[in-house]
């Protein structure tokens, strides 16, 4: 992929040279099972082009951030979490917690999520 970052762990993830676990994948955005689930369900959707976090979205990006929401909704209505809820997470820069500097939006339930966070 012509945006891919050499050294992006997501990036490698998107091209399959790193072995992840599938949600679902189209020409935009890819999710995938989180591999320290904080919670029974733990999916990370991403988008395919590489945006080193939310802050990085410009309005050439609207689309797909918008189709990244919207993705994850379909996601977790199949993953039936629509009903009890569930919580999405984008963590963003040191104070954020991101650990993963790949724009990425986590996906969270199967149990009662504690707030504020930690
Ligand atoms: P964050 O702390 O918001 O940057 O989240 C990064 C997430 O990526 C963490 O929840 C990690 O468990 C997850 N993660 C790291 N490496 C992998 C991997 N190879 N496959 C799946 N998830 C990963
Ligand atoms: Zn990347």
């Amino acid at each position: 992929m012509s945006d891919m970052t050499d050294d992006c762990l997501f990036c490698k993830i998107i091209a399959g040279e790193i072995p992840s676990n599938k949600v679902y994948s189209d020409d935009d955005v890819y999710a995938f099972y989180d591999i320290n689930p904080a919670a029974p369900q733990h999916i990370l959707i991403i988008p395919k082009k590489h945006l080193t976090d939310i802050t990085s979205a410009t309005n050439e990006d609207q689309a797909l951030i918008g189709k990244l929401l919207l993705k994850a909704n379909e996601i977790a209505r199949e993953q039936g979490l629509v009903e009890n809820g569930f919580r999405y997470v984008i963590n963003t820069g040191k104070d954020g917690g991101q650990t993963v500097y790949h724009l990425h939006l986590h996906i969270l339930g199967g149990r009662a999520l504690n707030w504020p966070p930690g």
